[in-house]
């Protein structure tokens, strides 16, 4: 019957024949495409994989493939897939089914050099030195972010099928370019060894084969299809071979049942593969078409409130958990990071350059501040805004830093667009990229512009106190010189007015006389008064007043003090009064300044008082920050002072209201009392009332033994004991007196002369006095420090060496109206016995006189 037919109808039932089967063929093979496709895209599209091809983590890649592996051989028909890890530039990274080839180069690859070269997905089958042969290939790209990552390829062998469709009696074969007949190009059966059942195992076909149709083997007719390259020669043949007998006898019937076979054939493939495909898209490529639409909404509308919806009891359900949960942390991120930038961008300063200092992004507080546009300034050398005071040595050090890859971090002095200046403290960050090159450099500045001008205003300010402060100590001292030299001119002619009306006194007057003398002394003993307080207040301001602080106890001088002020308090019909304690205290103080200060108040006490009144003196101990204070406390029920008048209480030259009364006063001795107070570490506070009297209090800081028992022998007390002046002694004792002042060479020669029995010889320098001195052999020389020529320090070692004086025991004393402590010390320390203020104290002169007449 199928000879009967004619030729052509014939051929083209051949042509159908072959053109059907080739498509069912293809229509299969498109299948299984799909299916390693939707696999590879899976894969593709995996936080995991991405990551692991990123870092070329091999072991992770492992981790992920068997399960993955196991998932698919379970969702689709496929059974054994096969996975290959490519890199970008296409070496191979990781192979499920050959391990080692690991680092291999791939680009000789057809479909490798395809992927590499399109940058996105390709299939095809496999006919270079790349796995085996029969298997469908299909590579996806793998992308992370706009960054091409690699490859996965993932294949599935065609074997099985092929070696099913021979027993439907027809059989698939094919024919690659053989390589191993290297004359004149040849195609055979590609892995003969698996089809040695296949009737086309031993034939061999040739480049001209392309332009047939089908060929007439011994008992079969062999269908054929021609895979041409790009130059027209064959790449390989696909053949199909069926038995002529059965396409002679029945070509309908076989074609019929060739069809009917292929059709069950490829039926049940197609359905099989339908099913698992359907099952796949809903299991695969539905969830990750849900995903990939999540993902690209997120992307494209950058609204991290989007969520996946996807109910899956499975990988995909996890998956998606995890995206969402994946997206709610992005969102939580990106929400503060938000308000971080806001806030950064609203207080900072923010740029980025290029790795060469080129701006390429800046915040809007960047333009406000330079006074340039963004415009103006991205693409311009960050030193646009580089100030000219600005050290090149400094940015030297910022592109040192920064270039070995530290933050670099410093106050800066840039410029504004209108060239004014503005200071920033300045970050400068590298940012590195994950093989730690520099990509970037971003600079968080601070404006301290503010803060740098009141830096310096307060700079220019300290430093003028600082120069006025100097000036002021320059001042000070200037004034505590010239208080000093002008109390020592003015104790000179004091010391003679004092000096003789001494003598007149004790001479013989006349009442009236006498009473006119008296308010000489008093008067002049009031301006000396005054004369000392002034020294003694300008030497506190200047600070000039040293202090020798030391253990004192305090009985013996309250006893020296009540002493002392006893002529005064008989005088005023005052009472004074020790609240007496078995226990006497130590106090830390200076001695002599002790005595000053109690020696004030009581005199104050006794001062403002009436007749009949008193001045109680008691002391006690009391705690203070953990430390013990000595609390003297001088009552009186006198005047007192009103509150007014206490705010001034403490002024120099204050006398609140008793300038015109004659009590007499300075108005400075509080003041000074005070500061004594205060530099021996202590305090003062005063209670008074108008009428009532008032309290003075003085706290010092006591030893930390504290007190002594009192004992009957410490009660004695060594007071100055004022000897009667002899008027008549045989011996007369020689006395040599060094003095340039007239008034007081008079003054002294009336004082030798009222003691009696003293030969006083006078000079007038201290060259002259040396030369009587070897004369008279004195055994006092009273010598005046400054003198003219020669003073008194210079001349003394002189006068010491002469033989005469050292055989007579001469003893020298110093006399001089300077009251200075550092004169006295430096008369001390030249080698005079003692030192003289004037106006001399006749009576201590007298009992000088008096103790040497009794030894000679
Ligand atoms: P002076 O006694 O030389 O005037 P002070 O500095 O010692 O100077 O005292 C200043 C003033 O304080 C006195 O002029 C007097 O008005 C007042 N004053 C001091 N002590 C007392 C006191 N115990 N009672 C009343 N007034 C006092």
């Amino acid at each position: 019957m199928f000879w009967a037919l004619s030729e052509s109808y014939r051929e083209k039932l051949v042509f159908n024949f072959k053109e059907q089967s080739l498509a069912l063929l293809k229509e299969e093979i498109k299948k299984k495409y799909d299916v390693i496709h939707a696999v590879s895209i899976t894969y593709a599209y995996s936080e995991e994989v991405r990551q692991a091809v990123a870092y070329e983590d091999r072991q992770a890649l492992a981790k992920i493939i068997d399960p993955m592996q196991a998932t698919f051989a379970r969702l689709s028909p496929y059974k054994r897939y096969s996975f290959h890890f490519i890199t970008h530039d296409g070496r191979s990274l990781y192979r499920s089914y050959d391990k080692e080839v690991f680092g291999q180069d791939l680009t000789g690859h057809h479909l490798v050099r395809q992927a590499m070269e399109t940058r996105a997905s390709v299939q095809g089958m496999d006919v270079g030195g790349f796995g085996t042969f029969y298997r469908l290939i299909t590579i996806e790209p793998i992308w992370e972010e706009e960054e091409l990552i690699g490859f996965i390829a993932v294949s599935q062998g065609i074997r099985r099928l092929i070696i099913s469709l021979g027993s439907h009696g027809f059989n698939y074969g094919f024919f690659p370019l053989d390589k191993n007949l290297k004359k004149d190009p040849v195609y055979s059966l590609d892995k003969r060894d698996y089809f040695r059942n296949n009737p086309l195992k031993d034939l061999v076909l040739y480049p001209s084969d392309a332009e047939k149709n089908y060929l007439k083997e011994n008992s079969h007719y062999v269908f054929l299809h021609t895979v041409k390259r790009d130059d027209g020669l064959p790449l390989a043949f696909h053949a199909i071979s069926v038995t002529k007998e059965n396409f002679n006898e029945s070509l309908w019937q076989q074609q019929k049942q060739f069809l009917f076979v292929i059709f069950l054939a490829f039926a049940s493939v197609m359905l099989t593969g339908a099913i698992y495909l359907k099952r796949l898209q809903s299991n695969v490529s539905s969830p990750l078409k849900t995903m990939t639409d999540t993902i690209d909404e997120i992307i494209h509308t950058e609204d991290y409130s989007k969520r996946m919806h996807l109910q899956m009891d499975d990988e995909f359900g996890r998956l998606s958990d995890y995206f969402n949960h994946l997206i709610n942390n992005t969102e939580g991120l990106l929400y503060k990071l938000k308000y971080q930038q806001e806030a950064i961008d609203s207080t900072l300063i923010v740029s980025r350059t290029d790795p060469y200092g080129t701006i390429i992004y800046v915040n809007q507080q960047f333009c406000n501040i330079s006074g340039y546009t963004q415009d103006e300034l991205v693409g311009q050398p960050h030193n646009i805004v580089r100030h000219p005071n600005m050290p090149p040595s400094t940015f030297r050090e910022v592109w040192q830093t920064i270039l070995a890859k530290k933050t670099w971090s410093g106050e800066i002095q840039n410029r504004k667009k209108d060239g004014s200046d503005y200071f920033v403290h300045s970050h400068i960050i590298p940012i590195l990229n994950k093989n730690n090159e520099i990509i970037e450099f971003m600079s968080i500045r601070e404006d301290i512009t503010m803060m740098v001008h009141l830096r310096e205003s307060l700079k220019k300010s300290r430093d003028s106190e600082r120069k006025e402060k100097r000036a002021a100590e320059k001042a000070n001292l200037a004034k505590s010189e010239f208080l000093s030299s002008m109390s020592h001119e003015l104790r000179t002619p004091l010391n003679a007015i004092i000096g003789f009306g001494q003598l007149l006194q004790i001479s013989q007057l006349g009442e009236k006389q006498s009473k006119q003398v008296g308010n000489i002394l008093s008067s002049s003993q009031h301006l000396l008064q005054l004369i000392n307080d002034i020294l003694e207040f300008a030497k506190l301001d200047a600070g000039k007043l040293s202090l020798s602080l030391e253990p004192i106890a305090l009985m013996p001088v309250l006893d020296e003090v009540i002493q002392i002020t006893e002529p005064q308090s008989k005088d005023y019909q005052v009472r004074v009064e020790v609240s007496h304690s078995d226990i006497d205290y130590l106090l830390i103080g200076d001695l002599v300044r002790l005595k000053q200060v109690l020696l004030n108040l009581v005199t104050n006490g006794i001062k403002y008082n009436r007749p009949g009144g008193f001045v109680n003196i008691h002391f006690d101990e009391i705690n203070r920050q953990n430390k013990s204070y000595l609390r003297l406390c001088v009552k009186d029920n006198g005047v007192g002072i009103s509150e007014e008048n206490l705010k001034y209480l403490f002024e120099p030259f204050q006398r609140l209201g008793h300038e015109n009364s004659n009590i007499e006063g300075t108005g400075i001795g509080l003041n000074i009392t005070r500061s004594l107070v205060e530099k021996m570490n202590g305090w003062m506070e005063v209670e008074s009332n108008e009428n009532m009297g008032s309290t003075f209090k003085v706290f010092l800081p006591m030893t930390e033994t504290k007190s002594i028992q009192n004992t009957d022998d410490e009660n004695e007390q060594s007071s100055i004991e004022i000897q009667p002046i002899p008027t008549q002694d045989t011996n007369d004792l020689k006395v040599l007196y060094v003095e340039d002042n007239q008034d007081n060479r008079l003054l002294m020669s009336d004082i030798m002369d009222s003691f009696g029995g003293v030969q006083l010889t006078l000079a007038l320098t201290a060259e002259e006095g040396l030369k009587l001195a070897q004369k008279v052999r004195p055994k006092i020389i009273l010598m005046d420090i400054n003198l003219p020529g020669m003073d008194g320090h210079e001349a003394l070692p002189f006068y010491k060496a002469l033989p005469e004086l050292i055989e007579a025991e001469t003893r020298f004393f110093a006399i001089s109206a300077n009251v200075l402590e550092e004169q006295v010390s430096l008369a001390m320390s030249a080698g005079f016995e003692d030192y003289y203020t004037k106006p001399i104290d006749i009576e201590k002169l007298a009992s000088l006189i008096n103790s040497i007449k009794q030894k000679n």
